[in-house]
Parts: structure tokens; sequence; C-alpha cells
């Protein structure tokens, strides 16, 4: 078989044999891999002029919808990819990270992308800055999709999720992708990419693949192009200094090599739960995947005190690791990727032992379950010991990528801050005591040599989504020399792929770009009741003024004994006046947002479905008996819930008292029908 590229909207065979592609399990060849003959200016221009073009048409919430139908119909062929996969080393729960939990990212990202951002094209970040005395000039930013390609270089361990995880945030950006998978692995995420482009549910242009070199492909790129890499940190730094990358500054996010700690704290004895978690962890994490994860444990900084019976327990759970076919369910650890893989992992692990002692693991005499162990790339789980790791750099710099791993002592929590430190920058660390005290001055210590910290105890284990788990809501990336990028963390991840401009200019017309009301904006008459408007008859700016209501003392006696809260301020008029902030008793401020809806509410049956919270309730001002209340509600956002019948709408409304002060600000949440909706409730 040989891969092809996909490249303007054709499949495309290289012109030359390519290189040939073998079994992780059994060195049969595969696969050729090839992709001369590509025209690579043309698949630059094909993304940004046509793909860019297509998906910049459709809306975020749009946008959302279609990964979640590709996460839909890739689940469909699960199977096939499973098979692939164990060509790869990769056992059933391997598998199971890449594919399901690639799948899983679409999910998460089409479910976020609805839920966080709005059913628009324009992206508005944070509220808008008041920068004039009389609120005629303001500032908004807000992020809009690049111009350009994203160019997603990934590694070879996670052929499938790797992709994926790239592929969902610059989707729903707005953003086509040009991916370019590790070559030892490539058949998986060509078989991907070949279901997903089968499906027809992306629009043209969105996504195109190279499998093989990248050609002169650098030499096209231009500013609104974004690459996310992920691989060695050498690979990584090559590519960050290509002279077309810093002319045209070029957005570049790494993702590169970690050595990922696991410190055990000193409270964390033999006989507590804490300890056997770290045994089961740092076992896990050495041995899934074959060791081959970017996020995995290789450096393990336990107490000095413990070291012998860490070292006992570790080695005996790793002697239960069943090493072999990664097809049969009773083998716990398949392949490396490659044979080549396998030797580049002996030759780390011949450089670690300069420093540290092999305590676990023979190379030269290690049974694998049905499978030849000269011809697959197999590697018995290694287990390293280090007496000073103060003053061994070569544990804190040399990757073994693969399942090796160092034990480090440590006598005090500064040296295993500085341990961890040592790493010059994590992806990730974790973090196993039940003394939270311990586990603050660790965090404090090391957080910001890390992307992630995760801290586990005998309460949250349980539930524990694991060290090695990059998760789609939260950031996966690192300082230093985890490549010193960021990448998934929710919407975070799809502001990668967009630009931040700060926007000034008048309240209403920057209302009209972001479609959102600022305050200071145009207020309309909508003629009508606003709750007897339609989702879509609605206009963003319909305000309603209210008549105002007078707070007397017995409404506030009343408030108080109807819903029991008696506090002082509200009760005792001596109280009160003690109190700096009042001058006698005042209102709840629960009694003052009731008499706001007993004011803006319009009564009968009508288009609005429901009041689902407020947002950003402020009290501004007390106020007291006598008092005359009114208020302003506008119309400030309005986001369609695609199919369902309804849309959500924002209020800024606005409580002010007889001197036309501000006594409390917030934002009411409605559900809305639609005119359909609306026409079959009545038909
Ligand atoms: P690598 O050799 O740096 O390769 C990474 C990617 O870069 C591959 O797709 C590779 O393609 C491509 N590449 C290499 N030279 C290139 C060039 N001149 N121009 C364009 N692309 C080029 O790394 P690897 O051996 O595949 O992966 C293992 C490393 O990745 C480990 O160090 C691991 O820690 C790191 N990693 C990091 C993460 C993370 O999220 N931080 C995740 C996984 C792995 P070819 O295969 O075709 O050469």
């Amino acid at each position: 078989m040989k891969l092809q590229n996909y490249a303007v909207n054709e499949w495309i065979t290289g012109s030359d044999d390519g290189r040939e592609l073998t079994s992780a399990v059994d060195g049969r060849p595969i696969a050729a891999i090839s992709s001369q003959g590509i025209d690579f200016a043309a698949m630059l221009d094909y993304a940004r002029n046509v793909g860019g073009t297509n998906l910049r048409k459709f809306t975020f919430h749009e946008r959302a919808l279609m990964l979640k139908e590709l996460a839909k119909h890739l689940t469909e062929h699960k199977k096939e990819f499973y098979e692939l996969s164990t060509e790869t080393g990769a056992t059933r729960n391997d598998s199971w990270i890449d594919i399901d939990g690639g799948i899983s990212t679409l999910f998460v990202f089409s479910s976020k992308g609805r839920r966080e951002m709005p059913n628009d094209h324009v992206y508005l970040d944070g509220p808008p800055e008041f920068l004039s005395k009389n609120g005629t000039f303001v500032g908004q930013h807000i992020f809009t999709p690049r111009l350009g390609a994203a160019v997603h270089i990934n590694a070879f361990n996670f052929p499938c999720w790797g992709m994926l995880e790239k592929l969902a945030p610059a989707l729903l950006a707005g953003v086509p992708a040009i991916v370019k998978p590790a070559s030892s692995t490539a058949y998986l995420t060509e078989l991907v990419v070949r279901r997903m482009v089968e499906s027809g549910i992306l629009p043209e242009g969105s996504v195109q693949l190279i499998c093989g070199g990248v050609g002169d492909l650098f030499d096209h790129l231009n500013c609104q192009d974004t690459i996310a890499f992920t691989g060695s940190k050498g690979t990584a730094e090559r590519l960050q200094q290509h002279p077309r990358v810093i002319s045209e500054s070029v957005r570049f996010t790494a993702e590169t090599d970690s050595l990922n700690a696991s410190v055990l704290g000193a409270d964390a004895t033999p006989d507590t739960p804490e300890f056997d978690l770290f045994i089961k962890e740092v076992t896990r994490e050495m041995t899934s995947k074959a060791g081959q994860k970017c996020t995995a444990i290789r450096r393990i900084i336990a107490p000095a005190s413990i070291t012998a019976e860490l070292v006992k327990s570790l080695s005996t759970a790793l002697g239960d690791i069943r090493v072999g076919n990664p097809a049969r369910k009773d083998v716990d650890m398949g392949a490396l990727a490659s044979l080549d893989q396998r030797d580049e992992v002996r030759e780390r692990v011949a450089e670690l032992s300069n420093q540290a002692t092999v305590v676990f693991g023979n190379q030269d005499d290690f049974h694998v379950v049905d499978a030849n162990v000269q011809n697959g790339a197999f590697f018995m789980p290694t287990l390293l010991h280090c007496e000073r790791p103060l003053s061994s750099a070569l544990v804190h710099s040399v990757e073994a990528f693969g399942p090796v791993s160092t034990v480090l002592p440590y006598e005090n929590l500064d040296e295993a801050i500085e341990l961890m430190r040592l790493g010059e920058g994590s992806l990730v660390g974790s973090i196993f005591t039940n003394d939270d005290a311990v586990a603050r001055e660790l965090v404090l210590g090391s957080a910001a040599y890390h992307g992630r910290l995760l801290v586990i105890n005998r309460h949250c284990a349980g539930e524990s989504t694991g060290h090695g788990s990059p998760l789609p809501h939260l950031v996966h990336g690192g300082p230093g020399r985890a490549g010193g990028g960021e990448e998934l963390g929710g919407i975070r991840g799809v502001l990668h792929y967009m630009q931040r401009t700060a926007l000034q200019g008048s309240p209403a017309t920057l209302a009209r770009i972001g479609n959102r009301w600022i305050r200071g904006g145009t207020e309309n008459d909508p003629g009508v009741h606003p709750f007897r408007k339609t989702f879509e008859q609605l206009e963003i700016g319909d305000t309603l003024h209210t008549d105002a209501r007078e707070v007397t003392l017995d409404d506030i006696d009343h408030f108080a004994e109807f819903t029991g809260d008696k506090f002082y301020a509200h009760t005792d008029e001596e109280a009160a006046r003690k109190n700096p902030f009042f001058d006698g008793r005042v209102a709840h401020g629960y009694l003052i947002v009731s008499f706001a809806a007993g004011l803006f509410v319009d009564p009968d049956f009508g288009p609005v479905l429901a009041n689902y919270g407020v947002d950003e309730l402020r009290f501004a001002q007390p106020v007291n008996y006598g008092d005359s209340l009114k208020v302003r509600l506008t119309c400030k956002q309005k986001t369609l819930r695609e199919g369902s019948g309804y849309g959500e709408v924002r209020w800024d409304t606005e409580v002010s008292n007889q001197n036309n002060e501000i006594v409390a600000a917030y934002d009411v949440l409605t559900m809305v029908a639609t005119d359909e909706q609306w026409a079959s409730v009545n038909s």
C-alpha cells in the first residue's frame, strides 16, 4: 500500500518509491510513504482561498455542529481504526487513548463551541472598556479567524488524537488545516483523513494531508498562517528558525519533549493509600503506549528514606507487566512504534546509565507474549535509580521515549521543588500527598515550570483522569523544554487560530459590529413590550423603560418575614446605622431584584419561555425605604440554539432610584421561542 496525500481536493500518490513503513509488531512492510511531486504552494493557496473562505461562511455554532457530525461519523469507523492501530504497537487500551480520545476531543469542542461561543462570526474578548468621560467612546477586544492555513505537524505516538486535538480548535475557529503526521505511523492518520473526506461533512478545502516530507511548504508561509508542532525539541528549534517563519512572524506553537516528574509526599509512607496510588500510576504511565507519551512520568521524585521500599514495589509491579503482541487481550504493553525507535531508546538508557543505575529491566533477556522479540520493537520496562539527582544533569535532560523512568530521592521539600524545576519546563507534573499544605508548597514552588499539575490523594484518585491524559478542557503545553506552547484548554485553544484586535469607537458602532449591546448605545423603541416578540423579531437594543415603584418600610418587613432573611441591616434600625455602609434600615438586594422583575415582566403567555438566571449582579447603592425604583431593560445579545426552537436572550438590566442613580445592574438571561416554535405552540 502506498499512502496518498490529499492536496487541492485530490488524492495524490507521491511520484517516487518513497520510504517503507513497517509493522511495529513483526517488522512486516505495511506501507510506503512519499509526498514527492506535491505542489505545496498550491496547497497553502487552496487552504487560504477555498478552505478558509468556505469555513468562514459558517458561524461558530454551525462549525461546532460539523465537529459533532464528524465525531459521530468517525465513531462508526472505529473498528477499522483499531485494527490498523495494532500495527503501531498499540494495545487496545493504547488505541482507546488515541482513537476514542481523539473522537471525544471533537465532541468536547463541539459542545464547548456551542455553549461558550456566540452563534456568530466574531468572538468578543471580555467586557467593553469605557474610555471616555461621557461614555461616547469605548473599546472592545474582538477575535476573528486568521486568514491563513493551520499547518499541523504531529508526532508518531498519537496518529489519531494528535491530528484531531489540533483539528478541532482550528476548524471551530474557521481556519483550514494542512495535516502532516509523523511518517512512521502515518498510515493510521491517512485512513482517518480518508474517512473524514468521504463523509463530505467538512466544506471543501478544510483539511489537506501530507504523507511524507513537507518539501518547500515553509518557503510559502505568510503572516496569516499558524504552525502547531508536536515532536522533539530539536525539530521544533529547526523549524522555528526557518527564515520565512521569522520574517513573516508566522505564529508557531510547539509541544516538545518533557521530563515530567511525579512527586511522592513525605506523608505518603508505604502504609498509606497515596503510596499504593503512586506505584499504580507510575507503572501505568511507564507502560501505557509503551512509555511513548510526551506526558509520561520520566522522573520519580520520592523521599530518600523510602526509596528502597519504593524501588522494590515498583519492580514488583513492573514485573507483572506482560509485554507482547498488542492484539492479545492478556498483553499489557505492546511494542515501540518502530525498530529505529527501539534502538533510540536503548541508546538513551545507555546514556542515562552514566549517572543512574538500572534497577529493573534486562533488555538482553526477556519474554514476549505471542511475538518474536527480534522482529518487533519490544522493550522491557526499565527503572533506574540515581543516587545524587541534584548533581546529575543527564537524568533531567535525557528523554528515553519509551517505558523508562528514574527514581530521584529527596531529603526535604525544597529539594523536591528544586528537582521538579531541573526538568526545565514540563507538560505535566503530579504530586501524591494527603497533606494539602505540602501540596500547596510543591505547587507554588513548581507551577511556573509546568503546563499542568495534578495533585492526587485518596479522595480524588478514584475519579482522577490520570497524570498522562491531556484533556480538551484543560491546557496542554508547558514552558521551556516542553516547547513554550499551549494547546487545548477549551476555547483558549480555539483563540490560538484567531487574531485579537482592540476595537475602539462609539458604543452603537461597536454593538453593531460585535452583536452585543453596550451601555450608551442606541436604545430602540420596540413598539410593543419586548416580551411579546419572538427570537427573530427581537432586535439588539430593543429597550423597555418601566414605571417607578416606591419601596416602603412595610415592603422590607414583609420581605424579611416572608423569606426569613432578617439580617439586621433590614430589620434593626439602630444596628443598621452602626454599619459604615448604611444610614438606617435598607431594602434587601433580592427585594430590589424581585421588584425589578415585577416592573419589567409582561405577565401574559408569550414567546419568552423561561428566565434561566442572572449574570454579574451587583448592588451599587443601598435602597432606603421611601426610595422609588425603575428599570431599564435592553436586549443585549441573542444566541440561537440551532434546531431547538428557541434562542437565548441576554437583557442588560439597570435599576435606578428617583435621583437616576443606579442601585443594581445585571444581565437577565431568558430563553425565547423562535417564530417557528411560537407558531407551532399557537396552532
Ligand atoms: P520529531 O522527529 O521531532 O518529529 C515530529 C514531527 O516533525 C514529525 O511529523 C516529523 O515528520 C516532523 N518533521 C521532522 N523534521 C521535519 C522538517 N524538517 N520539516 C517539517 N517537519 C519535520 O519527533 P518524533 O520522533 O516524531 O516524536 C517524538 C518526540 O515528540 C519526543 O521527544 C516526544 O517527547 C515529543 N512529543 C511531544 C508531545 C507533546 O505534546 N509535547 C507529544 C508527542 C510527542 P517525519 O516523521 O516525517 O520525520
